[in-house]
């Protein structure tokens, strides 16, 4: 186990066992938090906490969910880059920057 803190941890109470966190970014009036986390393992990683309100309907709140679930997982392959990306897949990010850059 590493005592060693990176020059991003908090330290203080925010590590143990190993594990390194920074302080959370907090934005869009404190219902997302970033945190930045190292593993007692060295692997790093973003702790992401989001609170969305959903509608009243449940159909609609169903939903909202699949199409964040959705969202999550383009989020993921478009920061895994596309060395780890699957042949010939595109996220809506990447044709949105494409799109972007194309104007
Ligand atoms: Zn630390």
């Amino acid at each position: 186990m590493s005592t060693r803190h990176p020059a991003w941890c908090a330290a203080g109470h925010r590590c143990g066992l190993g594990e390194h966190r920074a302080h959370p970014h907090r934005f869009d009036a404190d219902r997302m938090v970033l945190t930045r986390v190292q593993s007692a393992g060295g692997e790093q990683y973003a702790e992401v906490r989001i609170r969305l309100p959903l509608s009243g309907d449940e159909r609609v709140a169903v939903g909202q969910l699949a199409r964040l679930v959705q969202l999550l997982r383009a989020v993921g392959v478009e920061l895994r880059g596309p060395e780890r990306r699957p042949i010939g897949a595109s996220t809506p990010m990447a044709r949105d920057r494409a799109a972007a850059t194309t104007k």
